[in-house]
């Protein structure tokens, strides 16, 4: 049975990454969504939220299952049982940051392999920090983002308008 983990920040999930999410739960028989709970990175939304927004986003995966971890990806992975790490590839921007993971991946545990999946043409460019900025000026994300995400972000933002 081939088990894969996608791990991320997801800070917050957008179209691009359950755009993988869609397309890897078609290649694997089942997938674990690990939300990092690191943190040395600083996020803009808790990992509760991150998990509870993700959950949302993915509900119609049957075959996907969404939790957090802290610590090394190749550490949940055996401890998971899984031998595959999948993470998404945005044109050029994503190779040297990922290809460094993985050698570094190879070094700490040679059984677990990374497959890359391509991001979709219409998600090349799409990023949660983008999101995020054109969300905190009030610009329309709903074609980025599911509308349960949108909605936090707004949520979000309009309370940090309050306060400033
Ligand atoms: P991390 O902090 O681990 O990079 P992200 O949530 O930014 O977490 O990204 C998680 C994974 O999803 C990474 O492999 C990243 O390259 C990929 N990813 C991010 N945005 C997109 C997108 N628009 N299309 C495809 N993959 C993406």
């Amino acid at each position: 049975m081939a088990l894969a983990i996608y791990p991320g920040s997801f800070d917050p999930i957008t179209l691009g990454h359950i755009d993988v999410m869609n397309r890897a739960s078609h290649l694997f028989d089942d997938i674990i969504i690990a939300v990092v709970n690191n943190t040395a990175k600083n996020m803009t939304f808790s990992v509760e939220e991150r998990v509870e927004m993700v959950k949302k986003a993915t509900s119609h995966l049957t075959n996907v299952n969404v939790e957090s971890f802290a610590g090394l990806t190749v550490e949940l992975a055996k401890k998971k049982g899984a031998n595959i790490l999948i993470r998404g590839l945005r044109a050029v921007s994503d190779f040297e940051f990922e290809f460094t993971m993985y050698q570094m991946n190879k070094q700490l545990n040679s059984d677990i392999d990374m497959v890359f999946m391509m991001a979709g043409l219409e998600y090349q460019f799409m990023s949660s920090s983008l999101v995020k900025e054109i969300a905190s000026m009030g610009g329309d994300v709903s074609h980025t983002v599911p509308p349960s995400v949108e909605a936090v972000l707004k949520n979000h933002y309009a309370k940090i308008s309050v306060t400033v």
